[in-house]
């Protein structure tokens, strides 16, 4: 019998979603009720678990899943034996070291001998030796926002992405620890069949990334300003280009990556170019 790749997702929370729109884009169609445990996918040999986040570092050592998709900071947290296959590009944030508003922090030394509550006490740790500071890791699982204010810490450690939870807390952001962003993880001793799987899978992975940071774009331009656009705008090989209806006009087809989009655009407009349409592209195969 053939062998399913199995792949552990969060069961619910801020990953599921993209999770699991990250595999359907990757062609692989299941069902996603929120209680059950697993699905399979009909047209790609994979079984899908439904776990905690917390818990998949673990399953996927143990070889109860063969990959997984967790933040990076659970990842590095947990310190299991599992690698590191592919950074995702969604559930970005970052960790970092708070104090309340009106506490003076000048550096990281200012909190030598105090209190830090977290729900990751090992990275906490290891930033904290790295800087040679001594200071009591206090661990909580959740809420650790509210632990200056109840009086269980000085300072805390925790996830932020725009910084407004810490703000309604009367807290202030002082020191990033990590950056942090969702990553495909795996067991490091897949069998042969199973590490294929994974390499097709990986494949359609990366051309949906490539796909989401570029845009095709299309318009008409002036013949005399082709050879200056086509030398802003290479595209995957080069431009496609066909005459207008229009003696002088061409209509110019190509691909354009998200990073300088918006310069592409204003060079192109200064080159004569009209009707710019932007398209988003759903897969790119290089
Ligand atoms: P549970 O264990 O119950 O599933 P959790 O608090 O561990 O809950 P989430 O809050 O869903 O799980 O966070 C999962 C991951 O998503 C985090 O480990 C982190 O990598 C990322 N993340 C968390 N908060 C944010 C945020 N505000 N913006 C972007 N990514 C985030
Ligand atoms: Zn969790």
């Amino acid at each position: 019998m053939s062998k399913n790749l199995r792949i552990a997702i969060q069961k619910s929370g801020r990953l599921q979603e993209k999770s699991v729109n990250l595999l359907r884009e990757c062609g692989l169609s299941f069902s996603n009720s929120s209680n059950k445990l697993k699905a399979s996918s009909y047209n790609f040999p994979a079984e899908i678990l439904f776990l905690r986040d917390d818990d998949i570092p673990q399953y996927v050592e143990d070889c109860v899943a063969d990959i997984g998709i967790i933040g990076e900071n659970v990842m590095i947290e947990k310190g299991k034996n599992i690698e590191l296959i592919e950074k995702l590009n969604f559930a970005k944030c970052r960790l970092s070291i708070a104090v309340p508003k009106n506490t003076p922090f000048s550096s990281m030394n200012d909190l030598e001998g105090k209190r830090i509550a977290t729900s990751y006490p090992v990275i906490v740790q290891r930033f904290l030796d790295e800087k040679g500071i001594r200071a009591d890791i206090h661990e909580i699982s959740g809420s650790v926002e509210i632990a200056p204010g109840i009086g269980l810490a000085e300072a805390i450690c925790d996830i932020v992405s725009t910084g407004s939870t810490l703000l309604s807390n009367g807290l202030r952001e002082v020191e990033t620890v990590m950056k942090s962003e969702a990553v495909l993880v795996a067991n490091p001793k897949l069998d042969e069949e199973r590490a294929g799987l994974l390499e097709k899978l990986l494949f359609r992975i990366k051309s949906v990334k490539t796909a989401e940071n570029n845009k095709y774009l299309l318009m008409n331009v002036p013949d005399e300003a082709i050879d200056e656009i086509t030398s802003i705008l290479p595209g995957m090989k080069s431009p496609t280009v066909t005459p207008l209806n229009m003696t002088g006009w061409s209509s110019l087809h190509s691909v354009v990556n998200e990073n300088d989009f918006w310069d592409k655009i204003d060079q192109l407009k200064s080159l004569g170019a009209q009707g710019i349409l932007v398209i988003p592209i759903e897969k790119m195969i290089l």
